[in-house]
């Protein structure tokens, strides 16, 4: 029984005391569409009890008090807070919605850093934090259940009952849990109606759960035995143990070449954080949440949630509850991970941490690693970036004392790393000797590679058949009518699609404007590839991997797997290849074009082609046969290619960050980005102007801190059917960047059909 009921029946306490003296209590409150708030509201008397942070609350709003649903994020009586709020003004809300709180006070901490830094409403943040699968509570539904109270059960036999009634009061007085009304007229044979009128007699008391419905499975696996760590990853997991005691926390960066053994150590500290009776989270890239993934931490630990993108609702949240209740050790997932409810937190790691998935790419745009930082340092423990190709942001935040460093310079087992042989595709044009995208000295590669028995990746981080169709008589080139990009051909379906909205039309055959018939299918994509991989080696089991291939869920983990096994020798694919997969046969690793992100209209293009190009380089040479790398490009200068070739990450970041410091790019200062979009151009265009305008003049009396640049078309000008633009804030650090912000968009009045967004420590600039 609760508190309110007691009083009612002991009767100390008037319910309308409250009126007068003012110790009723406020609920604030957030919404997560238009009006945001926060927003004040009385407690009713009847409420008291349940009301909590975290929890929803149905409340009136405006004028008319429609219902809404919104977020409580505080509680306090109404005497702390009437000094700023008319307290006879306030509404009351109507009802609590939850039993348990939807985020406990650490969590809503968390939210609000994200609402602050991001600029962006609470509301907003609140439902990415919790899932939506937990606030719809999947998988479980509300069930009522009935049990005899023990002042009924001690006068049983004294009751005077109809015997249909008087049996089931029997029946449920003999069960030795609490019975649903089907299970209870099952077991009385009665129906529902003896049961109703036992429940309107007060005889039977009712109480409402909430109950699975639906079946969870647990695999285990075992077959990743523990390795004896040698000398660098014990000294690396030394680090992180003195992390781990010291109480502190703080950031370490753990450097480690492909192949160095980092999940060893990642699971060796974990280890030790369970020991001291807390979980861990462990971040990975989606892509890398592959079987072997799963089984190196399954077989190594018992209580571990998998949390991937398949996952339904229903799983989500049954996960969700477990993590909650202190039930798993180890939470292992990509970005939203993040935001397990683990209740004893000691480590959180990020694997790949300058992976671009880390980011979200749509409200709120939070960054798994910055949300991880902060959330480590509220609770004073170690947060662990592991990477071979660190983003510069965390290499450099090591340099300069923010954070530590820990490097893993050597391959485990002493294995050496690949040889990498640069084919300028220059010569291989001008010779002429070869033809299609596999130059010489990479297919002699390949064809040694496969009479060996050993296996093959081959990357082309461009997808289709012919990446554009242009008429070689008039030059027509063959666009998407909604964005402002070429159409791919792709072979299968014959068809031309559009990579960022997925407009379709089957390939013109002639061309579109002048006629001619020879219409050209230009470039090359992964389906082109594939097709020249069975013609020059035939015979040799193939396999092509993107993301046209990799629709079905669980897709993906099957190609892996039959690589695995062996059943398919070349495994061709985009940039889903590249990333932490561990097969000892794979002998050869071929990049067919190294140049594809290198000529992006991005200050980060050179930094995501070296990693791209040391990330697939190192899926190669994990056994003991070795391993080698051919890298083909146009551009066998660019410091990228000749450093990455070098594995040699120290020396780019060297060469790389003085040009950031010069351009004040991150690592230097912050940026915060606006695109804005438009059906209507010059509308458009004149939105982003005047927006640039507010945004001059608030900055102009701090010039030495700001820099705007743009207005200016976006890279992409064009997106399914929007006009877009993009203007460019760089600040020296992010609070005042924020306050600029902020005071920016307040009162910004924005026309009908114009949406903006701002992009805090944007990574997509197109
Ligand atoms: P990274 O993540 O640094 O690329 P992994 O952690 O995937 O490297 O390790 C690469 C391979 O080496 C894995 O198959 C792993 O089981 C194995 N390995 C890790 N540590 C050792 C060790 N100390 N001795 C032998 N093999 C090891
Ligand atoms: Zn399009």
């Amino acid at each position: 029984m609760d508190k309110r009921q007691q009083s009612l029946f002991d009767g100390e306490e008037a319910p309308w005391v409250q009126d007068d003296a003012q110790d009723f209590l406020v609920a604030q409150v957030v919404f997560s569409e238009q009006p945001f708030g926060p927003y004040d509201y009385r407690v009713p008397e009847e409420c008291r009890n349940q009301v909590a942070l975290g929890k929803r609350v149905l409340v009136p709003l405006g004028r008319g008090n429609r219902t809404r649903e919104a977020y409580c994020i505080d509680v306090c009586s109404a005497a702390e807070r009437s000094a700023a709020v008319d307290m006879r003004k306030l509404k009351p809300l109507r009802r609590v919605l939850d039993r348990d709180a939807l985020l406990n006070s650490e969590m809503l901490d968390v939210a609000r850093w994200i609402s602050d830094y991001y600029v962006t409403p609470l509301g907003q943040v609140i439902e990415t934090v919790v899932p939506s699968g937990v606030r719809a509570q999947a998988g479980t539904r509300e069930v009522v259940l009935l049990d005899v109270p023990n002042a009924v059960i001690a006068k049983l036999t004294q009751l005077k009952l109809p015997p249909k009634q008087s049996s089931a009061l029997r029946a449920l007085a003999s069960s030795p849990k609490p019975l649903t009304v089907n299970e209870l007229s099952k077991r009385a044979g009665c129906t529902a109606a003896p049961i109703q009128s036992l429940r309107k007699k007060g005889l039977i008391r009712e109480t409402i759960e909430r109950i699975e419905t639906s079946e969870h499975a647990l695999d285990s696996e075992t077959d990743d035995a523990p390795k004896s760590l040698n000398e660098q990853q014990e000294a690396a997991l030394r680090q992180i143990g003195q992390s781990l005691d010291s109480g502190e926390g703080g950031t370490l960066l753990l450097h480690g070449i492909t192949g160095s053994g980092k999940t060893e150590v990642y699971i060796r500290a974990i280890q030790r954080v369970l020991n001291m009776g807390r979980q861990a989270i462990v971040l990975v890239p989606e892509i890398s949440l592959t079987p072997q993934t799963r089984r190196r931490f399954r077989s190594r630990f018992k209580r571990v949630a998998v949390m991937h993108s398949h996952l339904s609702q229903a799983e989500r949240h049954w996960h969700w509850q477990r993590i909650r209740r202190g039930e798993v050790d180890v939470v292992v997932g990509a970005r939203s991970a993040v935001f397990a409810p683990t209740p004893r937190l000691g480590l959180i790691v990020i694997d790949e941490e300058h992976d671009a998935s880390f980011k979200q790419d749509n409200i709120p745009r939070y960054h798994a690693r910055d949300v991880a930082r902060y959330r480590a340092s509220l609770s004073k423990i170690p947060l662990v970036l592991g990477s071979a190709t660190p983003s510069l942001e965390s290499w450099h935040d090591a340099a300069t004392a923010r954070s530590d460093r820990i490097s893993l310079p050597g391959r485990v087992r002493n294995l050496p790393l690949p040889e990498v042989a640069i084919v300028d595709l220059r010569d291989e044009f001008r010779s002429k000797k070869s033809w299609g995208m596999i130059s010489r000295p990479l297919a002699r590669g390949i064809q040694e590679t496969v009479a060996e028995n050993g296996q093959v990746m081959l990357l082309l981080n461009r997808r289709g058949f012919a990446t554009s169709i242009q008429c070689p008589a008039c030059g027509f080139v063959l666009n998407c009518p909604n964005c402002d990009v070429a159409l791919t051909h792709h072979r299968d379906g014959r068809k031309a699609v559009c990579h960022y909205c997925d407009y379709v039309v089957p390939e013109p055959s002639q061309c579109p404007e002048c006629l001619f018939d020879g219409i050209r299918f230009a470039g090359f994509g992964t389906q082109k590839l594939e097709e020249e991989v069975q013609k020059k080696f035939p015979g040799v089991a193939c396999l092509r991997m993107d993301s046209d291939t990799m629709r079905k869920p669980g897709s993906h983990e099957m190609a892996l797997e039959r690589f695995r096994r062996g059943e398919v020798q070349i495994l061709l694919g985009t940039q889903m290849i590249a990333k932490g997969l561990d097969f000892p046969n794979v002998m050869l690793v071929g990049v067919i074009n190294a140049d594809t992100a290198l000529h992006f209209p991005d200050f980060r293009a050179a930094e995501r082609t070296f990693g791209l190009l040391t990330q697939v380089a190192g899926r190669t040479g994990r056994g003991d046969r070795g391993g080698r790398v051919f890298v083909q490009t146009f551009t066998p200068d660019h410091n990228a290619i000749v450093l990455a070739a070098k594995h040699d990450f120290s020396a780019f970041a060297e060469q790389e960050l003085p040009v950031r410091e010069s351009l004040r790019y991150p690592p230097w200062g912050t940026m915060a980005r606006f695109v804005v979009r438009g059906p209507i151009e010059t509308q458009t265009q004149a939105f982003a102007d005047r927006l640039g305008d507010r945004i001059r003049s608030y900055v102009q009396s701090d010039a030495a801190t700001f820099r705007v640049l743009g207005p200016a078309p976006c890279p992409i000008g064009k997106l399914r059917n929007k006009f877009r633009f993009h203007l460019l804030v760089q600040g020296l650090e992010a609070q005042s960047l924020q306050t600029a912000v902020r005071a920016v968009s307040e009162s910004l009045q924005v026309p009908e059909d114009i949406q903006w967004v701002v992009d805090i420590d944007p990574l997509d600039m197109l």
